[in-house]
């Protein structure tokens, strides 16, 4: 049979890609080598982005049901804490720019496992209609006249299929088959990153989620599914070595370290699962498509854990590219017209802002006197800090919220209104500490 679509990968963004294109009526058939429900290598803080495309594919409560939500967060750097939330108006506006209408916009964030997660994504799929065969993994692209075609794969039973589709959708991950098939280039590639560290614990109630920075590392605690919270640690790849000869320890020093509190409350609780772990996040871009092939999600845009965004992009990618597939596959535009339509000048303009932004702080260079006095001059004015966390949160543009007159407005109003701006006297000999590898 002919699919109008086959998407490699099925998770936040293969199914839901598949989800959207099966909603609009075509064929398609969605392949993973995995199995669901499954847990993939992720933590999975959603932020309210990510949450109002749940709720625009009316599956939001379905998540919300087995999930805990908040409406704040507190992002806390070198003990400044920021607490605030997305502007409903920013969010608002991110959807309108984006897809051209915000309904279904909800303020809420939730952390939600991925063997839960996936498994609603891959399940609302193929009730939409697209065919779902896991265990499937695809070997081959099949090309005709410089063009993806098809697919060939080994299904679950051992045997070798061959499938056709006007388009083949690489939704296949960071180290997506599909790219390496088409020997994609990989640009604005990142090497230096995060490792993270991060396990599931009960017997404590952190209420919101909480994102820490003190020197080099990182840590945050969000609630979770089943009555869990999800504690990470993370830090620069130069020290990653040195963090893996004792993990357990290592672990506990760092949550330490980064947040007294959030050290203590870890120690008086029970630990549910085992410390999982990852070293691999360099970040790179890779082209979004070509002559019968596009990516979506982690295949198109890798990056570092570090600001929690990839499966809110991966939903954004899905929401995208089926509204641009729709308009061709129904033969209402050419497929370029489609694909610019993908890439579109929002997507575009921002995606390497972002990129550069999370990569940089993916470096973990401690915080520069300047970049405290910014946090400092926040504390207090909640609509900047709001601002700052929807920027953070890749809903507001880096552009605007860091742009030189943005700041030095920030920097005057600070001055008027806060007793202790400018308070960092320790500052050279915290600098040299912070250099250090605690883990040496
Ligand atoms: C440590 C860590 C923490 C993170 N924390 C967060 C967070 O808090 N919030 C957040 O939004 N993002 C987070 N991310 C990022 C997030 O995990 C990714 O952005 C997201 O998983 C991308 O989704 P995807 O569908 O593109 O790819 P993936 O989730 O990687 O799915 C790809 C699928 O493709 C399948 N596949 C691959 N090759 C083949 C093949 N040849 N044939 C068939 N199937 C194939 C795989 O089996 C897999 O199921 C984190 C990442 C890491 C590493």
């Amino acid at each position: 049979m002919m699919y109008d679509a086959i998407v490699v990968g099925g998770r936040c963004a293969g199914a839901s890609t598949a989800l959207l294109l099966a909603r609009q009526g075509h064929r398609v058939l969605l392949v993973d080598r995995s199995s669901f429900p499954s847990d993939v290598i992720s933590t999975h803080f959603l932020w309210p982005h990510g949450m109002s495309y749940l709720n625009r594919w009316g599956l939001l409560e379905q998540v919300t049901d087995v999930t805990p939500t908040y409406t704040t967060i507190d992002i806390v750097n070198d003990g400044i804490t920021l607490s605030g939330s997305v502007p409903p108006e920013l969010l608002r506006e991110y959807f309108r720019d984006l897809h051209g209408d915000d309904s279904g916009v909800v303020g809420s964030y939730a952390s939600v496992r991925r063997r839960v997660l996936d498994q609603i994504l891959v399940e609302a799929a193929a009730k939409a209609g697209a065919e779902v065969r896991t265990g499937f993994t695809v070997r081959e692209l099949i090309t005709e006249d410089g063009r993806v075609v098809g697919v060939r794969g080994r299904a679950a039973d051992g045997r070798t299929y061959e499938e056709r589709a006007r388009v083949v959708i690489g939704a296949d991950g960071r180290n997506s088959f599909v790219a390496r098939a088409l020997d994609l280039p990989k640009f604005d590639e990142r090497p230096r990153c995060t490792f993270a560290y991060w396990s599931y614990w009960s017997g404590f109630e952190p209420g919101r989620g909480q994102i820490h920075r003190r020197g080099r590392l990182g840590g945050a605690v969000v609630p979770t599914n089943f009555g869990q919270n999800m504690v990470l640690a993370w830090g620069p790849s130069e020290w990653s070595r040195e963090f893996r000869a004792d993990v357990p320890g290592n672990y506990q020093r760092a949550l330490d370290f980064i947040s007294p509190e959030l050290g203590e409350a870890v120690r008086g609780g029970t630990r549910e699962e085992r410390i999982y772990g990852t070293l691999d996040q360099s970040g790179f871009l890779r082209p979004l498509h070509g002559p019968g092939w596009v990516l979506v999600g982690d295949a198109q845009t890798a990056k570092d854990q570090c600001t929690a965004i990839g499966i809110t992009h991966a939903f954004r990618d899905a929401e995208l590219v089926s509204a641009a597939l729709h308009g061709w596959l129904a033969g209402e535009t050419a497929l370029d017209e489609a694909m610019a339509a993908y890439e579109g000048r929002r997507r575009s303009q921002n995606a390497a802002a972002y990129h550069d932004y999370v990569c940089t702080l993916a470096e973990m260079r401690p915080y520069r006197h300047d970049e405290l006095q910014l946090f400092v001059a926040l504390r207090g004015n909640q609509e900047e800090t709001d601002r700052f966390i929807a920027t953070h949160g890749d809903v507001a543009p880096v552009s605007e919220f860091f742009q030189a007159s943005n700041l030095f407005l920030l920097n005057d109003a600070a001055k008027e209104s806060s007793a202790d701006y400018a308070v960092f006297d320790d500052f050279a000999a915290t600098s040299r500490m912070y250099q250090q590898n605690p883990f040496a």
